[in-house]
């Protein structure tokens, strides 16, 4: 039976998705879609790119124009932090107390950033998840460097580049002695240490921060288990995200890594998950996955509103996820397992082109190209299938 009234938490693409799959299949019920951030839902990847570099105004990430999304249909109750759920009663409780009910849940809460256990009350220190995040990144990143980035995954990669592009001093820091090294494996993330070493970065890998000192309340020094010191005007802490789930605990609702689904994103009886936040179990792969990556929230969304409708859709995406830095676009699909063998296959006579191929036991299982966006879509088509001899 069709429900009469979904509530879906969570104002980001896989909430905004799950939406659009509902009307789109003709579904005529109520929907409430409730977001703690005071914008209708809009994109994150600029906001480490081109909205912090000044290339593209904030308001150019909005996903959906006004008219489309009234066009949904549906209540938006924007800056509204959920706070709990009653899963007997099918109720959610907002914030001052207010509660909802429903017939379908969706989560679509994403995930919040790590902190260090110190120093994060210093004017200058910033994460960035958010609109007013990045605005306030790119006001400290005028005042001009140095800025030190802590952690070189995907997002303290990028704002390095782009740092790095408006002219500032930066040093990158990691406790893995290569960046993006649990992304892509030890070979391409050579590369990306490379790359960064070209256009000046100073890149310190191996090493633990253990304080942030400031002078005037302002963030002044990063200092290092070694007992070295880096100076610091602004310092971004990009150590990874958890999920949003705070508002779950003690609910009902399975919690490990995420929202603990099924293959068809449902996590208990009349709730279901999309995006950052959810951990499913993806048969392509025989295995449980949380994936922290835009493609995979407007996927979810959509296969999260057919199975609200009675379908039982299995979630069985090849990941997939793209990272600029410089003029280097990286794109990545399937597995890019650390322990997996890579050929790197060059496209062109130097390195600035190159596909690299990730394979275990003759099968390949991913595939990253180096801008090479064109020839990729051939190799992620050999994602599952015998690894073919690389042409001499
Ligand atoms: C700076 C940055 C750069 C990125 N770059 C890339 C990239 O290059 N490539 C790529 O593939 N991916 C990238 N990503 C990741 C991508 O943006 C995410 O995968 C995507 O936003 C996930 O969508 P989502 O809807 O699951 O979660 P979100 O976009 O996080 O949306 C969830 C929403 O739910 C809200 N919420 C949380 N808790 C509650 C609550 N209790 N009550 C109400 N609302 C709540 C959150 O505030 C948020 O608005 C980037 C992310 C960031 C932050």
């Amino acid at each position: 039976m069709a429900p009469k009234q979904v509530v879906v938490v969570g104002a980001g693409p896989a909430g905004l998705t799950t939406v659009e799959g509902l009307r789109r299949r003709g579904y005529d019920g109520e929907v409430t879609i409730i977001g703690d951030e005071p914008h209708a839902p809009y994109d994150r990847p600029p906001l480490s790119k081109r909205v912090l570099d000044g290339s593209w105004e904030p308001d150019r990430t909005q996903l959906r124009a006004e008219d489309q999304l009234d066009a949904l249909g549906a209540e938006w109750r924007l800056g509204t932090p959920v706070e709990g759920l009653d899963l007997e009663r099918r109720r959610i409780r907002m914030s001052g107390g207010d509660e909802l009910p429903f017939d379908r849940l969706v989560v679509a809460t994403g995930v919040v950033p790590c902190r260090l256990p110190f120093g994060h009350e210093l004017a200058g220190v910033h994460a960035l998840r958010t609109l007013e995040d990045a605005a306030a990144l790119r006001a400290d990143l005028l005042r001009g460097g140095p800025l030190v980035v802590v952690g070189a995954g995907p997002l303290g990669c990028e704002v390095a580049a782009t740092a790095r592009k408006m002219g500032l001093e930066v040093a990158l820091l990691d406790l893995l002695e290569l960046p993006m090294l649990p992304h892509v494996g030890r070979e391409v993330a050579q590369r990306i240490a490379a790359l960064h070493e070209r256009r000046g970065i100073r890149l310190h890998l191996g090493v633990k921060v253990v304080a942030l000192h400031g002078e005037a309340g302002r963030v002044a020094a990063v200092e290092l288990a070694d007992g070295r010191r880096l100076d610091a005007s602004t310092a971004l802490i990009a150590i990874g995200c958890v999920p949003a789930t705070a508002w779950l605990r003690g609910s009902g609702v399975p919690l490990g890594n995420g929202v603990r689904c099924d293959e068809t994103c449902r996590a208990a009886e009349h709730v279901y998950a999309a995006g950052d936040v959810a951990e499913w179990f993806n048969p392509r792969f025989s295995r449980r996955m949380r994936v922290e990556h835009r493609m995979n929230a407007n996927e979810q969304g959509t296969v999260v509103a057919a199975n609200l409708l009675g379908a039982a859709v299995v979630f069985e995406p090849v990941p997939h996820f793209w990272s600029d830095q410089y003029d280097v676009k990286l794109q990545a699909h399937g597995f890019l397992a650390p322990d997996a063998t890579v050929t790197v296959e060059p496209h062109g006579a130097d390195e600035a082109k190159f596909a690299a191929v990730y394979h275990r036991n003759g099968v390949v299982e991913g595939v990253l190209g180096w801008n090479i966006p064109r020839e990729l879509r051939s190799y992620r088509t050999a994602i599952g299938s015998a690894m073919q001899p690389v042409p001499a």
